[in-house]
């Protein structure tokens, strides 16, 4: 006989007043009227991981529609919807009762952005969703009368109020599975129109802090120059309208304080879909756009940077450049190759994040300082080949630097966040003010393909099992190593980390065998995560909510900042 919500009840009422070990027998699975509880694994104490559950509710019961799930953009969309509904819920049901966690129903968070992720999973099943909950204690007494009201009162009414079709708010689920829709199907047009992004008129890019990525209340709405107007037709918001960014070079220039990191911020998010209200539901950019930036101090293995750095000082080679603390211009040169060895096909550069040697020197510099003595190779002299050799296209953020006028296929102005279409004007003025540079540039851009040495990063260092532990979204434990991931601003989750970390002790334990590349050890990961879910990662014999979807160029990002690896060229 399956157990059922009264068993657990009366079970929970039985443990009150023992030791909190005796919580262990809760684990198993309890059949509710309209679905089933499954307890996964029992916390060891009250300030322990909480414990983790599962509920499952049968298609039949959950009624949710199949075209909110069939589409894989549309069932993320919607998946997302019934997390946060689930939050509010838990966040209006459950309280503190106790020691520790006690009395918290707990899911991972969710940000702006609709990622594929672990904690509620829709489909013709039904509903699954992934959460913890804080079992009640006194001390390390157990609250049995709590636990019952918490496991069999509250959580029901959390579940019955979130997770079934009939209480939830049919017409804003539909909009967030329209809005994933639409995002992925934009994003796939990009290519086609030659655009490698595009920013619907209407838009709201400005957030309101730099640790609240929710819209800018008082903002501007973006309004595209109509020589750069691209007309699009989507499959749920029908024609719209926007600014599209054509391959190539891109500059973006303008006055300071008049919106242009603002723009190139929501270029940067545009690889991910954002929910309905966010105000970039319809920036999107090319699913391989990467963020690059100076970093100094960072960790570099054995990187190719021969392409911007040359003949340094001490005759060190750039072509398998290794450091513990990179400089500002060769931590920008690693970013970037390791962006092209990933696949990069979209490189974004600010001025304000950017090291200023590697981005240019201008003629007098050139004069000032003969070739044989700068070991630099700015990027205003590779940008181009970067583009027509590789096809990688760059938009770049510069108020400071005419000489990039050469290079550029378009221009765009910020005006009181209002972006001109410049680029004519800029071609004159490139005519008439010659800057008489010539090219540093020497041979082809490498195509570096690091091999990862697996012995550099055992992430169990003496442990059964691996460690794995986001410390914050830009903070990584892995082993005993803790990866910096500061610089990484296309991280928005935590539950990215977490998923990039099992992600890496996955690749290690099943592809990292002293021969793969990078490319080709992520390339097995990623097809398997494909045809398995992310769930693949979970190192539990049970799926857990607490991950989120993350692109390789992310996952490589972190194994290249740890510091204990090694590669073969
Ligand atoms: P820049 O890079 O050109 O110096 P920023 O992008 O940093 O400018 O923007 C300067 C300020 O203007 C920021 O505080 C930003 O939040 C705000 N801002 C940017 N775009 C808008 C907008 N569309 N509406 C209102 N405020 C905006
Ligand atoms: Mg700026």
């Amino acid at each position: 006989m399956p157990k059922t919500h009264d068993d657990l009840r009366r079970l929970c009422q039985r443990l009150d007043g023992r030791g909190y070990k005796a919580y262990k027998a809760l684990q198993g699975e309890y059949r509710f009227p309209r679905f089933t509880l499954i307890i996964d694994h029992v916390q060891a104490d009250p300030f322990a991981a909480p414990t983790r559950v599962r509920v499952r509710i049968p298609a039949a019961e959950a009624g949710f529609p199949p075209d909110l799930w069939e589409h894989p953009s549309r069932r993320v969309g919607a998946e997302h919807y019934l997390a946060e509904a689930f939050i509010a819920q838990a966040a209006a049901h459950s309280r503190p009762r106790g020691t520790g966690h006690s009395g918290i129903l707990r899911m991972e968070p969710v940000g702006q952005a609709m990622l594929p992720r672990t904690a509620v999973r829709l489909g013709p099943q039904g509903v699954e969703a992934r959460f913890t909950v804080g079992l009640p204690a006194a001390g390390r007494r157990i609250l049995g009368h709590a636990a019952a009201q918490l496991l069999t009162q509250d959580l029901p009414r959390v579940v019955e109020a979130s997770l079934f079709y009939r209480a939830v708010d049919p017409q804003a689920l539909r909009a967030y599975a329209e809005a994933a829709e639409d995002a992925d199907f934009l994003r796939a047009r990009l290519e086609t129109l030659g655009l490698v992004a595009f920013v619907a008129d209407g838009s709201l890019l400005p957030r309101r802090s730099g640790v609240d990525d929710r819209p800018l209340p008082s903002g501007i709405p973006f309004q595209s120059p109509p020589s750069l107007r691209v007309e699009v037709h989507l499959p749920n918001a029908g024609v719209v309208t926007g600014m599209g960014i054509p391959q190539g070079v891109t500059l973006i220039v303008g006055g300071g304080f008049h919106g242009k990191s603002t723009l190139l911020r929501a270029l940067e998010r545009g690889v991910y879909n954002h929910k309905p209200g966010d105000g970039r539901e319809r920036v999107v950019s090319h699913p391989m756009t990467v963020k690059i930036r100076a970093e100094d101090g960072r960790y570099v293995a054995g990187v190719d940077i021969s392409a911007f750095i040359n003949n340094l000082p001490l005759g060190q080679d750039t072509t398998r450049f290794s450091t513990e603390n990179a400089s500002g211009s060769t931590s920008q040169a690693a970013n970037i190759m390791e962006a092209l060895e990933m696949g990069a096909r979209v490189l974004l550069i600010d001025e304000d994040t950017a090291a200023t040697n590697l981005m240019i020197r201008d003629r007098r510099m050139q004069a000032l300082i003969a070739r044989e003595k700068e070991p630099i190779t700015p990027l205003v002299d590779r940008v181009r080949q970067l583009y027509t050799e590789r096809g990688v296209s760059t938009v770049l953020v510069l108020g400071g630097s005419g000489d990039y006028l050469d290079v550029a296929d378009t221009v765009i102005a910020m005006d009181t966040y209002r972006p001109l279409d410049v680029t004519q004007k800029a071609r004159e003025i490139a005519r008439r003010f010659p800057t008489g540079r010539v090219s540093e540039a020497q041979g082809p851009i490498p195509r570096p393909a690091r091999v990862p040495l697996p012995q550099s990063l055992n992430p169990r260092k003496g442990r059964k099992e691996a460690v794995v532990k986001p410390h914050g979204t830009h903070g990584l434990q892995l082993g005993t190593q803790t990866i910096d991931l500061s610089a990484i601003s296309q991280l928005v989750e935590t539950a990215q980390t977490r998923a990039i970390g099992l992600a890496l002790v996955y690749a290690w334990e099943k592809y990292m065998d002293g021969r793969r590349s990078l490319a080709e050890v992520w390339a097995l990961v990623e097809k398997d995560l494909q045809q398995g879910g992310l769930e693949i990662l979970c190192r539990t014999r049970y799926p857990t909510g607490d991950l989120a979807a993350f692109r390789g160029l992310e996952w490589a990002a972190a194994l290249n900042r740890l510091r204990t690896l090694r590669v073969r060229a």
